[in-house]
């Protein structure tokens, strides 16, 4: 028999998702006429926009031609794709050499990991996304799980509550090699500031760090001031990695299609580069994003298909609104929300799988527990904006009718 990786064994719980999903359908079960609405997970829910489909279905029709017909790309991304995503998303800022297209920023942020192995450190914000602790946890880079701490050993956490504006206190901060950061964040939905991440990349530029950020809501932000990507910064191009996708503006989480930006001034200590070994990750363990796909994100960011991203990220953005004009009428203090599609609503005193139960149960609407994303998510719950506007409606008026 073969021996199991016992880096398994030290997997906390469940991926938070799947353990939502079971508990949804016992509640399910147990009420078979309910109606569930779930303002919890970040799938999107609307429709692709019919211009991008037309993207979809040109290079779907063009593979049944002779001429149309393509095998492996470059595993790089199609050349075209990678200027529009320089141009149109970085405005020249990074070169289509430093673009790598992908199936998905998960699955990057997995590569990743892959990338710089079990022994290099890591600083992960909490509460965090939680693929950045587990996908550690699989390659060993995280040494043992303290049960009273609720932590890993080797994982440095940097608490990002309303305390410290959502933003980790570097001054305190014991140097790593990896630091992930997420803006606008998922869970919190804050958005670090253009001085915060000017602080983020000088601390790591003395520490001779690696910032892996993800800005896969970027699309999200709609106040100017707010930077979008880490690349906003002078001389962050030394010092980051940067992780994106087209699953939340574009509703492409089915499609599969993102992206990682590895500069060509990111390197190690020994001055080689990174780019050339990310490049050798995507050649050997990936072998390009489907050419349907990749189809689909150039439509995406032409200049129709801009205008329906923005269509659509307004749509959910007033869905959010809505939940958080609605939890603070409820005396719920709220976080977030604004510049992303998720609001961080605080229950104090209280554990946030029982608020999460309570309402599922009285209410049959799935939110998703602040602890499933850290210890300091603790006593939270996130609402997301993923939704449909009559299912966010109703979903409100249920929550009304529940004592806080
Ligand atoms: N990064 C963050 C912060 C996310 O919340 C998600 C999905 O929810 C992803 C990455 C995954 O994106 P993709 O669908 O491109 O794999």
């Amino acid at each position: 028999m073969v021996k199991r990786n016992e880096n398994f064994t030290k997997l906390t719980a469940g991926y938070l998702f799947p353990e939502i999903n079971r508990r949804k359908k016992l509640v399910a079960e147990k009420n078979p006429n309910a109606k569930i609405i779930s303002l919890g997970v970040g799938d999107t829910t609307l429709p692709l926009s019919l211009h991008i489909t037309e993207g979809l279905l040109k290079e779907s029709n063009a593979l049944s031609t002779k001429e149309g017909y393509s095998g492996y790309g470059d595993e790089q991304g199609m050349t075209s794709l990678r200027r529009k995503i320089s141009e149109n998303i970085y405005g020249g800022a990074v070169s289509p050499d430093e673009v790598f297209v992908s199936d998905g920023a998960k699955c990057d942020i997995s590569r990743l990991q892959v990338l710089f192995g079990k022994d290099a450190s890591v600083a992960i914000q909490d509460p965090s996304y939680p693929v950045y602790v587990d996908g550690s946890v699989i390659i060993g880079a995280t040494g043992k799980y303290n049960e009273k701490k609720g932590q890993f050993d080797k994982i440095v956490y940097m608490k990002c509550t309303p305390e410290n504006n959502f933003f980790p206190d570097l001054e305190n901060l014991p140097r790593t090699d990896l630091i992930y950061f997420c803006s606008p964040n998922n869970p919190t939905g804050a958005v670090a500031t253009r001085e915060e991440l000017k602080k983020l990349v000088d601390f790591a530029k003395k520490n001779k760090s690696i910032i892996l950020f993800d800005s896969a809501y970027s699309f999200f932000i709609s106040d100017e001031k707010l930077p979008k990507s880490i690349y906003e910064v002078e001389g962050a191009k030394e010092v980051a990695i940067e992780i994106s996708s087209f699953s939340k503006p574009a509703g492409f989480t089915g499609v599969r299609l993102g992206w990682t930006v590895v500069p060509q001034l990111l390197s190690y200590d020994d001055g080689s580069s990174v780019n050339k070994d990310w490049n050798r990750v995507m050649t050997t363990l990936f072998n390009g994003a489907s050419n349907v796909a990749q189809y689909g994100g150039l439509y995406a960011l032409d200049n129709k298909g801009v205008v329906e991203m923005k269509e659509t990220i307004d749509h959910y953005l007033e869905n959010t609104r809505l939940i958080k004009n609605a939890l603070e009428s409820f005396n719920i203090k709220t976080y977030g929300g604004t510049n992303a599609p998720y609001i961080w609503a605080h229950f104090p005193g209280k554990k946030s799988w029982d608020v999460f139960e309570e309402i599922l149960n009285k209410t049959f609407v799935v939110t998703t527990p602040g602890a499933g994303f850290g210890p300091a998510g603790e006593g939270f719950l996130r609402f997301s904006g993923f939704n449909t506007r009559e299912n966010t409606l109703e979903a409100i008026e249920r929550l009304k009718k529940l004592k806080f």
